[in-house]
């Protein structure tokens, strides 16, 4: 583990005036904020207004066209390819709409899946996906394939996935948008928790009045910018 992963930073994400460009559209205009540590925020808006893909710049996992990006204090729009990889392991953890999980995983190998480029043994690898399956009410599914598992489960079991590495930022796009509201609040639970009980920074992406009423601070985007 990177030993410079735990120092607690005031400043979890800044954005400076940040925009994407694509051929005929920008779905991202100018967008400025800045997110603390430990701070839960939601990210709302209609649909088409730029969130999802605001939230891939903001976790790395796409360039912006102008403007810079911060994450634990760290610029992130001038790493290398490599260096991003290693702060995308590292730092940040992804969850989005349609669990994304790898079909012919079972639940205990998606979890472990992100550890495999880490140098660690393979029982210290499959000890750790275990513990947080347990810790999410799923050790009886360790074994299960996506397929054989509800959607609930799914996204319970991704949401492990991405804090397999210990992440200090958990970014979801639309986490429950694609379950019952039951099962939504279980999972909303499971992110809440993880908020107030480990600090971790919670960056999500939604429709639902719910959760932004959960958050401690809501961003609003239209047109590709963002009010505050
Ligand atoms: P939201 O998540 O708020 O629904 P998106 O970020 O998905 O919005 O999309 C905003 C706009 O950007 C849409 O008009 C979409 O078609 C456009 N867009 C997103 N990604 C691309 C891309 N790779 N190429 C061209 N246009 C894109
Ligand atoms: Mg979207």
């Amino acid at each position: 583990m990177n030993k410079n992963k735990k120092i607690l930073t005031k400043q979890s994400i800044t954005v400076q005036n940040v925009s994407k460009h694509f051929d005929t559209v920008s779905p991202v205009k100018n967008v400025s904020f800045t997110v603390e540590q430990g701070e839960f925020i939601t990210l709302l808006g209609p649909s088409g207004s730029g969130k999802s893909t605001l939230l891939g710049l903001v976790a790395g996992l796409e360039k912006p066209s102008e403007g810079s990006i911060s994450l634990q204090s760290q610029e992130i729009t001038g790493l290398s390819e490599d260096n991003l990889a290693l702060l995308r392991r590292n730092s940040v953890g992804f969850v989005f709409q349609a669990f994304h999980l790898i079909p012919t995983l079972t639940a205990l190998e998606n979890v472990s899946f992100p550890l495999y480029p880490v140098k660690m043994d393979i029982k210290e690898r499959q000890q750790r996906a275990a513990t947080l399956l347990g810790k999410i009410g799923l050790a009886d599914r360790a074994d299960h394939l996506p397929t054989h598992l509800s959607g609930g489960e799914r996204q319970r079991v991704a949401i492990a996935r991405a804090l397999v590495n210990e992440p200090q930022i958990l970014f979801c796009d639309e986490p429950t948008g694609n379950l019952d509201s039951k099962t939504g609040k279980e999972i909303l639970d499971l992110l809440t928790s993880l908020n107030r009980e480990q600090g971790v920074t919670l960056f999500i992406v939604t429709h639902d009045q719910e959760i932004a009423k959960l958050s401690n601070r809501s961003l609003f985007m239209q047109d590709g910018e963002v009010t505050q």
